[in-house]
């Protein structure tokens, strides 16, 4: 079966209110697809003045995280319906620098996703090995186990939807691209062991995404890759180089 395409802009902590709208402006006709979904994930203060600007378009905003709590005394946090009410229709989870920065655990990521299902949020698991888990040899494994634990408790119905990016930490933001063979590799292995978990039919319909310094000239040859869905793309998306990007 063939899958659609996601390609995936995260913002990380880049671009103010204004400045996310100026940026939209400027992206808008270069990412306008019919061959792709384009999401823009953003900061939680820029999603508003986001979804305004996509308005008319078929430009998705998400959000860069979320917690797992509906609501209460959890100061500084975002909720789920605060996200759907917003008209945020993604949510990137579990990315690499959450779990570094701010100490997410697998257990964490676990509990956002089943909230976001229940929100019918659509997630972005990121997954994705160190430098010494690669050179261990143990790449396969780590990741292996971070998907486990990411879909525990999830019906296959959701699990078929979501999103999983595979982001080597080693390759994010270092302008040091998987080599294709390496990301489709482990693109391969989620798919095999989402096949494991569920069946063959729900891993057919689960989209993988490569990420980490995903450029103009190396987007066409991952993304053609069979496993390879799209990508989920942070310093480029900043650019219009996310034009070229989505158009590879
Ligand atoms: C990311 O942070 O998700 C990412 C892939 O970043 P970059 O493209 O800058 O490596």
């Amino acid at each position: 079966m063939s899958r659609r395409k996601i390609i995936a802009g995260n913002w990380k902590m880049n671009k103010t209110p204004s400045e996310a709208v100026e940026l939209i402006n400027t992206l808008k006709p270069l990412v306008a697809s019919d061959a792709a979904d384009v999401v823009f994930c953003v900061p939680a203060i820029d999603i508003i003045p986001a979804v305004e600007a996509v308005k008319g378009t078929k430009i998705a905003i998400g959000a860069e995280n979320m917690y797992f709590e509906e609501k209460g005394a959890y100061t500084g946090e975002i909720s789920p319906s605060m996200l759907t009410d917003a008209g945020v229709s993604y949510v990137i989870l579990g990315h690499s620098e959450r779990r570094q920065y701010f100490k997410e655990t697998d257990e964490d990521v676990n509990a956002k996703v089943r909230k976001a299902f229940e929100h019918k949020l659509t997630p972005i698991i990121c997954v994705g090995e160190s430098l010494k888990q690669r050179e261990q040899g143990v790449t396969i494994d780590f990741i292996r186990q971070q998907v486990k634990i990411a879909f525990s408790g999830i019906e296959s119905e959701n699990a078929a939807a979501a999103v999983i990016a595979y982001e080597p930490i080693w390759a994010i933001g270092t302008g040091k691209v998987a080599t294709t063979d390496q990301a489709q590799e482990v693109c391969h292995a989620i798919r095999a062991c989402i096949s494991e978990l569920y069946d063959e039919s729900t891993a057919e319909k689960i989209r993988i995404q490569y990420g980490g310094s995903v450029s103009a000239s190396s987007a066409a040859e991952l993304f053609s890759q069979p496993d390879i869905d799209g990508g989920l793309v942070g310093g480029a998306s900043l650019k219009t180089d996310f034009g070229s990007i989505v158009n590879y």
